[in-house]
């Protein structure tokens, strides 16, 4: 979650604006909140599609995060999966400079454990781990 402070179009006063990605029903959409510590202002606000200029400071700030299957028999299914989820072809998905060949997808944290619980769904357990290339 990002956090960014304002002057509130109300009174002024400071104005604090959380942002971050949020799962919604048809994947990952995003969410604001805006709240004036000073007057009683504030609003909520949220939505289905993704949002770009936050994914990429969402990757800045938090690292990217990869989704690793727990058995290697469950990979071209966990690939499929994903780039149906992803609407992108699975061959695509594959990256060549993945050496390990338990990682599937590469995201912001709330990109991979939604597909975590994608794969869940089919029985495919996995986990959300931080990626070596990070700071
Ligand atoms: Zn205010």
């Amino acid at each position: 979650m990002l956090v960014t402070q304002e002057a509130c179009p109300a009174c002024q006063g400071s104005l604090e604006i959380l942002a971050g990605q949020a799962i919604q029903a048809s994947g990952v959409g995003w969410f604001r909140s805006y709240r004036c510590k000073t007057c009683d202002f504030r609003v909520e606000e949220d939505g289905n599609e993704p949002d770009p200029s936050l994914r990429e400071e969402l990757l800045n700030r938090q690292g990217t995060w990869l989704l690793q299957i727990h058995f290697l028999k469950d990979r071209l299914a966990a690939l499929l999966i994903v780039g149906q989820r992803l609407k992108i072809s699975a061959r695509d998905l594959i990256q060549p400079e993945v050496t390990d060949r338990r990682r599937v997808a590469a995201g912001t944290h709330l990109e991979m454990e939604w597909l975590r619980r994608c794969l869940l769904e089919k029985a495919i357990t996995a986990e959300v781990v931080r990626s070596p290339t990070n700071q």
